[in-house]
């Protein structure tokens, strides 16, 4: 058996030193320094992928009701990621399904108003409009609706208590808007049936992107090049929603990155290897944009893609699943993982960066925890600390991939591509 790795000391430095790093702040910028120096040391060759994200801030976020707010009223709101400024004071109008809203747009009703959107329209958060990963019609409609209402702002509420977890992040969506928790979304239905023409004042004090520079950032790629053109990708992304520390979404999944630079970097495996760091897996899809643009035209020569996000959570196991590979493929994992018991299968999902390559037709699988995503108290929240991590489930998964690669690491791309049958 390897030694086991110290991993969860790079948890600890990303989540717990550094803290939340959304692209574009000055915390990503560390983070992004920290992963490229520990990568370059194992000596692989590095690159890297450069992208610009909007400047944006926010110093504050005030909700005023009846004379009250801030958090000691418990009225808490959080400005939606890259919302305009606005200093509203204007009557509520609420919307809760498709219909609802379709109706006060329908009747001019949303003009000037302060739109409170909940239960069917912020269960979870709005698909941006010009998202290049995925697109939603239903999304589309509500967003286009408000944008051509044109409500002097809209606060979207989560339906979990405590949690501010934003439901719009959309430079494209140009109206001001804030997320707030389930109690105060309650609190603003109250108010617009029983004091409909009482105003409500909404402050958000951000920076205004049409007037900010963009702000550079970077993925990071360590290459290994192999006695052939073929290679195996392995990834996990750096990045995290606002307000999250991210241990668990995900330095885990950078901290398994690490280890297996460590452990494979100098290996002779025949194949190349391909490590990323994903600089923008949360908030503004430039993982997806960017990696495509510039490697994409490469796609042809990866082996597998294998990611690494959300792993490690110590209540739970480590899970693995596989998409876009043929029964070959399945069939190679499968007898690797025999040697891993604990390692759960679930079924295929969609939602990082191994669909980039699946998408394409690479095949790819994702490791994550069988807690799964659904944890909404800890999901993208201030209590994603190093505290839900174990050492050795993170150490689990370097073991489990570093099998993975020495399996796969003399086939042939094509091995294991579902194949085309020409028209
Ligand atoms: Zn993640």
């Amino acid at each position: 058996m390897p030694e086991k790795l110290n991993l969860m000391q790079h948890v600890r430095f990303l989540a717990g030193e550094i803290g939340p790093r959304p692209a574009g702040t000055p915390a990503h910028a560390a983070a992004t320094d920290y992963v490229k120096q520990t990568l370059r040391r194992t000596g692989l060759a590095m690159e890297h992928l450069p992208f610009t994200v909007p400047g944006w801030s926010c110093d504050a976020t005030t909700l005023t009701l009846n004379g009250e707010s801030g958090e000691s009223n418990n009225l808490h709101a959080a400005a939606n990621l890259v919302s305009p400024p606005c200093d509203v004071t204007a009557p509520l109008v609420t919307a809760g399904t498709v219909a609802d809203l379709d109706a006060l747009a329908k009747s001019g009703d949303l003009a000037g108003k302060i739109a409170v959107l909940y239960d069917d329209l912020t269960r979870y958060p709005l698909i941006p409009l010009n998202c290049p990963i995925y697109n939603d019609p239903r999304d589309q409609h509500i967003n286009r609706t408000l944008l051509e209402a044109n409500p002097a702002a809209v606060i979207t509420v989560n339906p979990h208590l405590n949690n501010v977890e934003r439901r719009i992040e959309d430079a494209d969506f140009t109206i001001p808007s804030a997320t707030v928790p389930a109690d105060v979304g309650a609190r603003l239905l109250h108010h617009a049936v029983n004091h409909a023409n009482e105003p409500v004042h909404l402050r958000i004090v951000a920076q205004d992107i049409t007037q900010t520079a963009p702000v550079a950032a970077h993925h990071i790629l360590g290459l290994q090049p192999g006695s052939h053109p073929a290679r195996i990708a392995l990834m996990a992304h750096f990045d995290t929603k606002l307000d999250t520390p991210g241990a668990w979404d995900n330095a885990g999944g950078i901290a398994a990155l690490l280890g297996l630079a460590e452990r494979l970097a100098g290996r002779d495996l025949g194949c190349g290897l391909e490590f990323i760091a994903f600089a923008d897996e949360e908030n503004y899809s430039q993982d997806h944009v960017v990696y495509i643009n510039e490697r994409g035209p490469l796609f042809g020569d990866v082996i597998a893609a294998i990611n690494m996000d959300g792993i490690a959570h110590i209540l739970g196991q480590n899970t693995i699943t596989c998409m876009a590979g043929n029964e070959a493929f399945q069939a190679a994992l499968a007898g690797v993982t025999a040697h891993y018991p604990r390692v759960q299968w679930v079924d295929p999902w969609p939602q990082s960066n191994h669909s980039t390559f699946a998408f394409n037709g690479v095949p790819a699988v994702a490791l994550c925890s069988s807690v799964g995503w659904d944890i909404v108290s800890l999901r993208h929240q201030p209590g994603d600390t190093p505290l839900w991590l174990s050492n050795d489930l993170l150490n689990e998964v370097v073991d489990l991939v570093v099998a993975i690669v020495e399996t796969l690491a003399d086939k042939s791309p094509d091995a294991f591509r579902v194949s085309t049958t020409p028209a």
